[in-house]
C-alpha cells in the first residue's frame, strides 16, 4: 500500500462558482483526505514561479493571468497512490476529453478554465506541496 501525498489547486474558474465544496467531496468520497489547506489570492509571481516548467508552453502568459484572476484553495490531498488517484478524479486536462464523472467533465469551462490542479508525479508533488506549505502545517 503506498500512501502518499499530492498538492491539488482548486482553480479560480471553481471559487468563483462557489463549487469548492462540490469539488472537494470528490476526493473525499473516492478516499482521498485533505491533511492542509488554505485560501489564498496568488500574486503575479508565485503564479509565475509555481508554473514554470510550462515557461515556453504558448498558454503560459495567459494561464498565469488566469490563475491570479480570483482565490485559488491550495491543499494536500492524502491517501493510497494519491497522486494518480486525484489525476483519476480530475480528468484530462481537455474537458472535452474527460471521462464521465470526472471533476474536469463535470465542472470545467474551458481547456485553461479546468478549475482543479493536480500533480503529476510524486517527485512533483513534493515540490509543490513545499512550495505552499510547510511540514507543520499539514496535518494527517
Ligand atoms: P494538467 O493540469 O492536466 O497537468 P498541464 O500540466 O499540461 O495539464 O497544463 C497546466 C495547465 O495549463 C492546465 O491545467 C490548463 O489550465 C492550462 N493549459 C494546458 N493546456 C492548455 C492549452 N492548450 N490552452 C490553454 N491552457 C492550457
Ligand atoms: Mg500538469
Amino acid at each position: 500500500m503506498l500512501e502518499e501525498n499530492t498538492l491539488s489547486i482548486i482553480k479560480p474558474d471553481a471559487t468563483r462558482r462557489n463549487l469548492t465544496g462540490k469539488i472537494n467531496s470528490r476526493f473525499e468520497e473516492n478516499g482521498l483526505r485533505i491533511v492542509a489547506q488554505k485560501r489564498l489570492h496568488l500574486t503575479k509571481e508565485q503564479a509565475e514561479k509555481f508554473y514554470e516548467v510550462h515557461k515556453e508552453r504558448p498558454f503560459y502568459g495567459e494561464l498565469v493571468d488566469f490563475m491570479v484572476s480570483g482565490p485559488v484553495v491550495v491543499q494536500v490531498l492524502s491517501g493510497q497512490n494519491a497522486v494518480a488517484a486525484n489525476r483519476n478524479i480530475m480528468g484530462d486536462t481537455n474537458p472535452a476529453n474527460a471521462e464521465e464523472g470526472t471533476i474536469r467533465r463535470d465542472f470545467a469551462e474551458s481547456i485553461e478554465a479546468n478549475s482543479v490542479h493536480g500533480s503529476d508525479s510524486v517527485e512533483n508533488a513534493k515540490k509543490e506541496i513545499n512550495f505552499f506549505f510547510s511540514d507543520t502545517e499539514i496535518v494527517g
